[in-house]
């Protein structure tokens, strides 16, 4: 299937493919066939692919920024076409698509369209980014139940249905008009409202990103293969706020020393918070049935230090149910020996450490943080075996600086993956900075980072959006900045803190407040 591109014998030509030996095999067998020199294994973006013949790499050899400027240098690039059994995780699959998507747009002579064993990725990436702009894959798959009502995910803003009058996964009225209503493409700004404007401000959404994954997670060919769904495979559990830090973009639902500080100082809040705390038990989730392609995803507060996430550990334990996928957000404060020890009996974990900032900016953002500690606690849960990424919330406070973090994550973890996650609360929204050339300027060295590329989620794409939104000469709220200084020194006085002292960049924003006044 290769050989009309491949019989340029002075051609570079990179191979992507999975990353175990029969890949090494087949580019030698290639080479062989092609009368051509075989380069082997690159694991070095710096090589400089001067001779003509073959060479190869993988995503988890090369993190992933840096393999499109290295991939860039070649004169063909192309994908091995292999089966998803034999990648040694469908993710690394899925993010090898995805980056010959990116060499394709990006004008460089790719091979990839016809392989057989993409067409399942090319068919959910069309439908999703393409043809519909409804359907999301969480109706058929999310277990999301806040204690009183079902809900489509975390995000969403309505009920589909009371707890009592759920029938059951795949025969529920409510939930089969929802899923009727996503296959013939008519919108739900009713219940999917933040992923609409993720999609409207340019930025890829869940409904995005998570139908990729899940369908690929699956194996799905079709919308035909989501009638066999018999049950949930992934349950959002937001279990209280127990927390142990105060980020300044939290509410009281999901940190209750939040709460406790706004009440204690009477302090006035520029909008009405969220005050009550999801109450998803760990009793709705069916244990006896989770396998390998289930996730449990525990949200915070602070999943690692809540005991009931302690106590559905165990009693997966107990059940000898651990080959799952466990997922949890953390602040990354602080893991106990006891949760250490528990979560080291699942195999397939992830910690989606939040990280606002660089250093300062971090512990300023995320009070009760502490930079080092954070980054020396990431480092030792990836060094125990777990899997670590990163989740990020562009905001006011960072979007002067967050190339910062982005250079510093390129050096210290460049294969991890950056999720961006927007913050859209008006006041301390990242699109409402009023110094527009200082954003333009950290957006434009984020781009120049490898994990701006990385195969997160919204990252290239939230970047992108900031960028485009200050080059459009955009007029700064006023009444919003306002609010940000009136709650934020509020928050100053109450933690003895000073704005100028961590982002002096923002703290000289307030002068811009002074017209408003
Ligand atoms: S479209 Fe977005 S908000 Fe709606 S169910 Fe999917 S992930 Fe949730």
């Amino acid at each position: 299937m290769y050989h009309v591109k491949l019989n340029n014998s002075t051609a570079r030509v990179l191979f992507l493919g999975n990353n175990d030996e029969s890949t090494d095999q087949q580019i030698l067998k290639l080479a062989k066939e092609h009368n051509t020199i075989n380069h082997g294994l690159v694991i070095d973006s710096e090589v400089v692919p001067d001779q003509p013949g073959f060479y190869h790499t993988t995503v988890v050899d090369i993190p992933w920024g840096n393999l499109i400027s290295f991939a860039s240098k070649f004169d063909l690039i192309v994908m091995l076409d292999q089966p998803q059994a034999q990648w040694s995780h469908w993710k690394c699959m899925q993010a090898t698509f995805k980056l010959m998507v990116k060499l394709e747009q990006m004008g460089c002579d790719t091979v990839f369209r016809d392989n057989k064993n993409i067409k399942k990725i090319s068919y959910w990436s069309n439908l999703v980014y393409k043809e519909n702009k409804s359907f999301c894959i969480y109706p058929w798959i999310n277990f999301f139940n806040d204690g009183k009502e079902l809900k489509l995910c975390s995000r969403a803003d309505t009920a589909v249905t009371k707890i009592d009058q759920f029938q059951d996964w795949e025969s529920d009225p409510n939930y089969a008009q929802v899923r009727n209503s996503m296959l013939q493409g008519h919108k739900l700004p009713e219940h999917c409202r933040v992923c609409y404007s993720y999609e409207d401000h340019g930025i890829e959404s869940y409904r995005q990103f998570e139908t990729m994954d899940w369908a690929v997670q699956l194996d799905l060919e079709t919308v035909k293969d989501l009638e066999k769904i018999q049950r949930p495979y992934y349950y959002e559990i937001h279990t209280g706020n127990h927390c142990n830090i105060k980020c300044r973009g939290c509410q009281p639902a999901f940190s209750e020393p939040i709460g406790k500080e706004l009440k204690k100082f009477n302090i006035v809040t520029p909008d009405v918070m969220k005050w009550t705390p999801g109450t998803s038990t760990i009793d709705q989730i069916d244990i006896d049935n989770l396998d390998s392609k289930s996730t449990v995803y525990f949200q915070g507060g602070e999943p690692t230090i809540m005991p009931e996430v302690l106590d559905f550990m165990k009693q997966c334990i107990a059940k000898n149910q651990t080959d799952f996928n466990l997922s949890m957000c953390t602040n990354g404060v602080k893991f106990s020996d006891e949760f250490l020890e528990t979560v080291s009996h699942f195999p397939n974990t992830n910690f989606s450490f939040s990280i606002d900032g660089y250093t300062k900016v971090n512990d300023y953002w995320r009070s009760g943080s502490k930079w080092d500690r954070v980054i020396a606690n990431a480092h030792m849960v990836q060094n125990l075996g777990h899997s670590v990424s990163i989740n990020t919330v562009p905001g006011i406070y960072n979007v002067t600086n967050l190339h910062l973090l982005f250079e510093f994550l390129d050096r210290e973890f460049p294969f991890t993956a950056i999720y961006l996650q927007i913050n859209y609360l008006p006041w301390q929204s990242a699109f409402n900075h009023p110094d527009k050339d200082l954003v333009i300027e950290s957006m434009l060295k984020c781009m120049q980072t490898s994990v701006y590329h990385s195969n997160g989620k919204s990252c290239k794409s939230g970047i992108d959006s900031i960028y485009n939104h200050y080059n459009n000469n955009p007029v700064c709220d006023l009444k919003n900045l306002n609010d940000f200084f009136a709650y934020n020194d509020q928050l100053d006085r109450a933690r003895g803190t000073k704005l100028a002292d961590y982002i002096p960049e923002l703290e000289a924003a307030r002068s811009y407040i002074s017209e408003y006044k």
